[in-house]
């Protein structure tokens, strides 16, 4: 009964053996395939020379030996020691394959996330200039004295099919930017004040073009500051009030409401709520409101311009900050729109702007060194200032924006518009090198770039290099005004 015990642990053992040096020599034939060892590849057979010498001397004791208990319990704990390693190895390297097959996958997203965003930021360029001359071109000439109504409305009808052609590209850039994770949550210190003001001043004129009443209601101190990306939140707002003007009718209102709710000593969810006593939203329509390249599908809807990608990358940017949008509507009484964003408050800024006192912008007989290298682009952008009665000096590229600033006079030019991408040296570089200049005016003239780059990244950019702001183009012109103004008058 031991002998066969014996025999059983003995040949048990040599048959384990057998299968370890098939897994050795499966396990040196895959490191091969893998090109994991690529020096001395004849060391990964060494192993598989001993086990096949210990399966030799397994079957010399078995055969022709006196074997007693405790060699053959030897001989199978080591044949079961070898197996474990072998198993011990190749779940080691199986990781390390896994892991290196990862890695390079990633890279490889990396890069074609790369090319896509250059691609895409290339698009965007090539596709603002031209919507930059139209609208400008546009605004211009409503301007113009004694244009018959006819021609008015031409001029008003190219103008809002230019804006809606404008958001749609923006629109489906973004889209793309947040699939390929492009366009991410960068959060910074910012005031929320100046981001109400400018949504203010939109709205405010979207609002008298359609004789709808807008108002805003905020108890937040003026200067307080958070930490948040003042970039998605702008074009998160933006949407919303520009969806409640546009979808409602003449003597309707719109109440976007601003507060603070408090989470802890630090940190508030900030609740934006956009009300308008329009045309409301469908309640079978309501679920899908969210959803890409949907629409209500009603007479009401159809005579208004869109695509229905609008609060698709809303609700992605929302959810990108970590924060939530929901909507209450009632058909022909008005809808709802609420954001909640959490955020840290920031110590509130020092410096009092006071407010001025001058009717419109207060902009006459300042004066405004413009570097743009598309004639085009700076006749209009002189003729939309020259309507504010600013006054401007054009440089053709930064480096002679450089040149004219260095050697004007100390408050010669009460700010800068700069290009970014213009021949000889672009904007950034023109401003670091106007920033580290001698010129008394080098570190305080207000430096605002002006350009078709208008991804987040790019006003990060901008913003890095030492400009005080960033306009996209096509410069909406109360922007335009709007942020000189914020800029330039300041107290003396
Ligand atoms: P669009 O470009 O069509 O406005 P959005 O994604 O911004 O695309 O909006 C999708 C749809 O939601 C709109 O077509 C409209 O039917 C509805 N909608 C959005 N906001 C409002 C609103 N404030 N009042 C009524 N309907 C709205």
């Amino acid at each position: 009964m031991l002998n066969l015990l014996i025999y059983l642990m003995i040949f048990g053992g040599s048959a384990l053996m057998v299968y370890n040096i098939w897994g050795f020599i499966h396990f040196a034939k895959y490191l091969q395939a893998q090109k994991m060892w690529k020096r001395g590849i004849r060391i990964l057979y060494m192993p598989i020379a001993l086990l096949i010498s210990f399966l030799i001397g397994y079957i010399i004791v078995g055969v022709f030996g006196k074997p007693d208990i405790v060699m053959a319990s030897v001989l199978l704990g080591g044949s079961y020691f070898v197996y474990i390693i072998y198993k011990f190895l190749n779940s080691i390297t199986e990781q390390i394959v896994e892991s290196e097959r990862l890695d390079a996958a990633l890279l490889a997203a990396e890069e074609s996330n790369r090319t896509k965003s250059n691609f895409m930021a290339m698009v965007s360029h090539e596709m603002r200039t031209p919507m930059n001359v139209i609208l400008g071109l546009d605004t211009l000439a409503l301007n113009e004295p004694d244009l018959s109504p006819q021609t008015e409305g031409y001029l008003k009808k190219i103008g809002a099919s230019a804006r809606m052609l404008l958001s749609l590209i923006n629109n489906i850039l973004d889209v793309n930017r947040i699939e390929s994770g492009v366009l991410t949550n960068n959060p910074a210190p910012f005031c929320l004040q100046d981001v109400l003001e400018q949504m203010d001043a939109i709205a405010g004129t979207l609002g008298s073009q359609k004789n709808v009443s807008y108002e805003r209601k905020s108890a937040l101190p003026d200067k307080q500051r958070y930490m948040g990306d003042e970039v998605l939140l702008k074009k998160v707002l933006m949407a919303l009030l520009d969806n409640a003007v546009k979808y409602t009718g003449a003597q309707g209102s719109v109440v976007f409401d601003v507060r603070e709710i408090p989470q802890d000593k630090d940190n508030v969810q900030l609740q934006f709520t956009v009300s308008d006593t329009g045309i409301g939203i469908d309640p079978d329509y309501l679920p899908k409101i969210f959803e890409v390249f949907t629409r209500e599908d009603s007479s009401s809807t159809a005579t208004q311009g869109g695509s229905g990608l609008g609060l698709a990358v809303t609700k992605k940017i929302v959810e990108q900050m970590g924060g939530t949008i929901t909507v209450t509507s009632r058909k022909n009484e008005g809808s709802v729109f609420t954001v909640s964003v959490p955020m840290q408050k920031m110590e509130p800024e020092a410096e009092e702007v006071p407010e001025t006192q001058e009717e419109g912008y207060g902009l006459a007989g300042r004066r405004i060194l413009l570097a743009e290298d598309i004639p085009e682009n700076a006749e209009i952008v002189m003729d939309l200032l020259d309507l504010e009665d600013v006054v401007c000096e054009h440089a053709e590229n930064g480096k002679i924006a450089v040149d004219m600033f260095t050697r004007s006079e100390p408050g010669y030019y009460d700010a800068i518009l700069m290009d970014l991408r213009m021949p000889e040296m672009d904007g950034l570089t023109a401003t670091r090198t106007i920033r580290a200049s001698a010129h008394p005016g080098a570190k305080s003239i207000p430096i605002i770039a002006l350009t078709a780059n208008a991804f987040a990244e790019d006003i990060k950019e901008s913003l890095n290099a030492g400009m005080n702001a960033h306009l996209a183009k096509p410069a909406d012109s109360d922007m335009l005004y709007h942020t000189l103004k914020k800029f330039i008058i300041r107290p003396a």
